[in-house]
Formats: structure tokens, C-alpha cells, sequence
């Protein structure tokens, strides 16, 4: 390996880049977990997640990848043989559809194109003709990282109430949580699953769960065997700031300074940013010549962008010219859309000028992989950047 100069770009949706911030604030001893110090922490850090989520109700951090709070939400508020509705948005849907099922949860599967999020008029459908109330849940994925598509979570609680159904609507926000408005009270979502390493800016490792009362009382009568993942162990110790085995210290430090930041912008602002960054991304896309996965413009994530290859050309081989000459990572395709896309991360510590070099760094690579009219996307980003600052 020869040294590499400069700063690598890791333009994948997530894990994002780490900010420095963070990196210093977790640079210190590990303290005593039950100690009065900790529990300081524990306690400003479980508060301040609520307003990420804006929920008042609890939020479970476990030491675990964003995988793990999707177990936890399945065993503490199901039985095995339950039924869950889920709807094939992309490869995560995929994911957590597979896990669901090994659980012995049986699964009603909505097929879908990975090119459109859920449509609440299916969700009411299906949940009509579920007379029975035989499906105990809905699950969803807020924003489908591996497509670039979101779906309606207010849209899809209002299909659930019309149809006067009592299932819990579980939602995957690992994507979009601290990048796109998210309301977890508000849109009567029952469990928020997200993690640490996309929007929050942190390193892999912590996942957070917003749970509302609802699906605390549910979990109550959960038939899963459980011990690491019970909610309940954790939200009795986390009353004192205190966790029931030993958290990941270092990582709340840097959750800590996360929180910080967040609110120093201010929500709102962090999501206007990454709509600009979005926007700006898909201009530079369409002036290449290329086309965006996301069909429907309601549903574009502002997270990242997925973009078709033209046919014949393999979006893999492309990324690795990427990587080579440009030192910069881009997200590949998953599942179905394997060598048939790339994904352009725009989300968690990002400003103009981050943007601007991800979009250079992706315009020559298209260049020198031969698509030699693939010019103008930068400008068109610019253009539209400098747009929105004099406005
Ligand atoms: C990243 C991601 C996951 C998987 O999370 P891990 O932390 O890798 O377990 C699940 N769902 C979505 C939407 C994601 O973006």
C-alpha cells in the first residue's frame, strides 16, 4: 500500500465520515460505568436522543449495529408465529424480512420495483382484509439506503388508522434519522430503530430505539425468550443513567458531542442542508446524462443518491476507477441492483464544498471509465448551490 495523500472520501451511505469533534471528544478514559460521573452522562445522552427522535418516551441504546435494534424490536413486542406486514422497498427491507422470518415470525411480503416507497392505499388494503387481526405489526423502512427511496411514515400510520387496525408500525430510520424530518410521537410510529454510524456522524456500534407505550405494553406479553435484548432490563437501569451491562463509554462521549452539534445547528437546519446537498446531487446526475433510481421526486431521499449506470456498464468497475485514482468510496449496488448502480452519500458531516468535491471526484471517474460526455454535473451543482445562497 502506498501512502495516499490527502483526506479519503468516504462517500458511502454510512458508515459517514467522522467529524473531528467527535474523534477528540471520544479521545479520553473510559470511566466507571457505575459510577456518579456515568451517570451523568447516561442520563444527558438518553435525554438528548429523545429530541432526535422528538418522542418523550424512552430511547434503548444497545451496544450493537443497527441488525441488532431490529431483533430487539421483533422479540420484545412479538411471539414467534406472529404475522408482520412488510413491503420490499430494497435490499434493507430484504434484510430485516430475512431476520423476521428466522425468528419463526411469519411475514406478508408487499412486493415491490426498488424504485418507489410503500403506498399507504396497500398498507389500508392489506389490513382490511386482515379481519382476523392476525398481522401484530407494521414494518417499514423510512429511508431505503440501498435504493435512495423513502416512504410516508405519516402517510402509512393514517392507511393503518383507516383501516382501524391495531397492528404496532415499527420503522427503520438507520438512514434517515438526523437528516430528514422524522416525528416519532407525532406520526404514532410504536418502535424507531435507528443507528449510530449514518446521520449521527458517530462510529459503527450503538443503536437507539424510541418506543412508545403501546409497545412497551405489548412487550409485556411478548412470548420470545430474550435476556441481551430485553427493553425492559435496560429502561429499568437507564431511570438512574445506568445501564444493566457495560455500554459503550467511549461512543457515548462522542453520542454526547453528537448531540451537541446537532443542536448547535439546529434540526431543522441539518435537514434543509441535506436537502440542498440532495438536490444539488440530482442536477449533477441529470447533466451526466444519468438517471436516478428514485422514481418518484416525492419519495427522494436526502440521505444519498443511487444512480443507474447506463446498460452494458458495470457500476462496480466504475467505482473502483473511483477508488483508485481519487482515493473516494462510493456505495455500491445491493441485492438486485448489484453492478447496475452507485450510491452518492451526502449525509452527516457535510458542507458545499464536501459536496463539491464528491461530484468532481465522481465526474472524472466517469470520464476516465469512458463515458466521455459526462460533463457538467459539477456546474449544474454549483449553479444551483450559489442559487440557494443568494436567495
Ligand atoms: C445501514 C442500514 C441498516 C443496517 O444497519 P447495521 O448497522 O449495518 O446493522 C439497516 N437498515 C438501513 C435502512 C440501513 O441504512
Amino acid at each position: 500500500m502506498t501512502y495516499q495523500s490527502g483526506r479519503h472520501f468516504l462517500q458511502i451511505p454510512g458508515p459517514t465520515n467522522v467529524p473531528e469533534r467527535i474523534l477528540l471528544a471520544m479521545a479520553r478514559s473510559t470511566i466507571d460505568h457505575r459510577g456518579p460521573a456515568f451517570a451523568e452522562l447516561g442520563l444527558e445522552v438518553l435525554t438528548g436522543l429523545k429530541g432526535v427522535f422528538k418522542t418523550e418516551h424512552p430511547v434503548v441504546i444497545f451496544p450493537a449495529s443497527g441488525t441488532g435494534a431490529w431483533e430487539a424490536a421483533l422479540v420484545n413486542t412479538l411471539s414467534p408465529g406472529d404475522r408482520v406486514l412488510m413491503f420490499e422497498t430494497g435490499q434493507f427491507a430484504n434484510l430485516w424480512k430475512t431476520l423476521a422470518e428466522s425468528l419463526e415470525i411469519s411475514v406478508d411480503f408487499v412486493p415491490g420495483d426498488w424504485r418507489r416507497g410503500i403506498e399507504a392505499v396497500v398498507v389500508q388494503d392489506r389490513l382490511v382484509a386482515d379481519t382476523g387481526h392476525r398481522i401484530k405489526a407494521v414494518c417499514a423502512v423510512h429511508n431505503e439506503t440501498s435504493t435512495g427511496v423513502t416512504s410516508n411514515i405519516a402517510a402509512v400510520r393514517s392507511a393503518i388508522d383507516a383501516a382501524s387496525h391495531p397492528a404496532l408500525l415499527m420503522v427503520d430510520t438507520i438512514s434517515s434519522l438526523a437528516c430528514m424530518d422524522y416525528r416519532h410521537d407525532e406520526w404514532g410510529v410504536d418502535v424507531t430503530v435507528s443507528g449510530s454510524q449514518k446521520g449521527l456522524m458517530l462510529p459503527p456500534g450503538l443503536s437507539f430505539t424510541a418506543v412508545s407505550p403501546k409497545s412497551l405494553a405489548a412487550s409485556e406479553s411478548s412470548g420470545f425468550l430474550k435476556s441481551y435484548w430485553r427493553w425492559a432490563d435496560m429502561l429499568a437501569a437507564n431511570e438512574k443513567g445506568f445501564f444493566p451491562y457495560t455500554p459503550a463509554t467511549n461512543l457515548f462521549y462522542g453520542l454526547k458531542e453528537a448531540l451537541a452539534m446537532l443542536d448547535e445547528e439546529g434540526l431543522e437546519a441539518v435537514f434543509a442542508r441535506h436537502a440542498r446537498h440532495a438536490e444539488a446531487t440530482r442536477r449533477a446526475v441529470r447533466a451526466w446524462g444519468l438517471e436516478v433510481l428514485c422514481a418518484n421526486p416525492e419519495e427522494y431521499s436526502q440521505s444519498l443518491t443511487a444512480v443507474l449506470m447506463p446498460d452494458g456498464r458495470d457500476a462496480d468497475a466504475f467505482r473502483s476507477v473511483v477508488l483508485d485514482n481519487f482515493d473516494m468510496s462510493l456505495g455500491s449496488g445491493l441485492g438486485r441492483m448489484a453492478g447496475k448502480i452507485f450510491r452518492i452519500g451526502h449525509l452527516g458531516d457535510f458542507n458545499d464544498l464536501t459536496l463539491g468535491g464528491t461530484l468532481v471526484g465522481v465526474e472524472m471517474g466517469l470520464r476516465l471509465f469512458g463515458l466521455d460526455n459526462a460533463g457538467g454535473g459539477v456546474d449544474a451543482a454549483m449553479d444551483y448551490l450559489t442559487e440557494v445562497r443568494r436567495a
